[in-house]
């Protein structure tokens, strides 16, 4: 039986490229590094352990428009893209 989910999130995400949502931009490894940690982070504070969904108190990050902005240290992080509003 082949893998239905697969199938749909690959239609999802050949779609939202489509569009212009998902922007492929690669990320570097210390950017990736960056948000392992800072998840990570967040995760032993909030005690969070879904590893694929975002914080359901995260908030709209205007970069990447993705659900994944968290206060982090007293500046929002986003959990998807690094954006921070600290610089
Ligand atoms: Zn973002």
């Amino acid at each position: 039986m082949p893998s239905l989910v697969a199938e749909i999130g690959y239609a999802i995400e050949s779609h939202l490229k489509h569009i212009g949502m998902i922007k492929p931009e690669p990320m570097t490894d210390r950017q990736k590094q960056f948000l392992a940690e800072k998840r990570r982070e967040f995760e032993a504070h909030h005690g969070e352990s879904e590893s694929n969904a975002f914080p359901e108190k995260a908030v709209l990050c205007t970069k990447c428009s993705t659900k994944a902005m968290v206060l982090m240290d007293g500046c929002m992080t986003c959990l998807n893209c690094g954006e921070s509003k600290c610089g």
